[in-house]
């Protein structure tokens, strides 16, 4: 450690050198990391109803097995159609594998791009079912995320917006960790569509490669900014990829010592209490919202990217 240490600085200076230090004196345990799972009940192309519920049933198996409590946010806009009673048994699913779920607005809609009286109605009717499903069970729903993680261009219509989630039990579910998955799950899809498995297996391959990179990096940037180890919210989609991933993505979060907790757990965390006072076009996760308050810089040069084609594993 020292050697590579003297070499390091010899190379390219002192700054390094006093991150790595930081680097070694932190503890062995990691941090608690909500996982939340948006676009339900399955993100993607409209399959068959056999489609959606074999990817649920093998989504929510791997969450089981590996002792990962998860929260749901579901567009209620999918359950609509000949197999609606089918698509809502998959929200009862989610519950009746000891999960939660929340709303993630009936239609997907950005509210930087939608007017404040529509987007509310449209948050409104997307709670129908779910907050139902929630109720029989005695529970309530009580988490908003939003689509897009768009939270509007106006100040005013973000207040008036949040005034409503709170006078409707609800609190913003943010997003500390996020892996794009969504980019890998759009190819993995029109892989699956056009039975390439080949290139499916590639895909995922560089979907989990990305993913161990990406979540180390959101550790150590969060480490950086916080001068401590916060819980995280990791945004992941309720993809086939997923799915199909389960295993290797607790297999990762094992790996960077992560530990699986609920969203509530997670939201005790004090970082969450950062003002987060971002207004605008950009829909950014917290930990660059926190970057903002705090007027302190993440380490984008060191963020990996994202192919264009997702498939290809990146070259660093
Ligand atoms: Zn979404």
């Amino acid at each position: 450690m020292l050697r590579r240490a003297i070499a390091i600085k010899a190379a390219i200076g002192f700054g390094l050198i006093a991150a790595i230090g930081l680097a070694a004196s932190r503890p062995a345990l990691a941090e608690d990391v909500a996982l939340t799972f948006d676009d339900l009940p399955v993100y993607g192309p409209r399959g068959t109803i056999d489609d959606a519920q074999a990817t649920t049933r093998v989504l929510l198996k791997g969450l089981i097995r590996h002792h990962l409590p998860a929260t749901g946010f579901v567009n209620e806009i999918q359950l609509d159609g000949a197999d609606r009673v089918q698509r809502i048994q998959l929200l009862s699913d989610w519950l009746d594998a000891g999960m939660d779920l929340g709303n993630h607005s009936y239609s997907h809609l950005s509210l930087s791009k939608t007017p404040i009286d529509v987007y509310i109605a449209d948050v409104a009717k997307g709670q129908a079912v779910t907050s139902t499903l929630l109720a029989v069970r005695g529970r309530k729903e009580r988490w908003y995320r939003y689509p897009y993680l768009e939270t509007g261009t106006t100040a005013e219509a973000r207040t008036r917006f949040e005034g409503w989630l709170a006078d409707n039990g609800y609190r913003v579910a943010p997003v500390s960790m996020e892996n794009s998955d969504w980019e890998f799950a759009d190819r993995y899809d029109e892989a699956l569509a056009r039975k390439d498995v080949a290139a499916a297996a590639r895909i995922r391959a560089a979907y989990l490669d990305y993913t161990g990179r990406v979540v180390a990096w959101y550790r150590e940037a969060a480490f950086g900014l916080l001068g401590r180890r916060p819980s995280f919210v990791f945004l992941m989609h309720a993809s086939r990829l997923n799915a199909a991933s389960i295993d290797d993505l607790a297999k990762i979060l094992r790996h960077q010592q992560l530990h699986a907790v609920t969203l509530d757990e997670a939201m005790r965390d004090p970082a969450y209490a950062i003002p987060d006072t971002y207004v605008g076009p950009d829909g950014d996760e917290w930990l660059t919202r926190w970057s903002l308050t705090l007027h302190k810089d993440l380490p984008w040069a060191s963020y990996p990217r994202v192919s264009a084609e997702s498939e290809k594993p990146d070259v660093r």
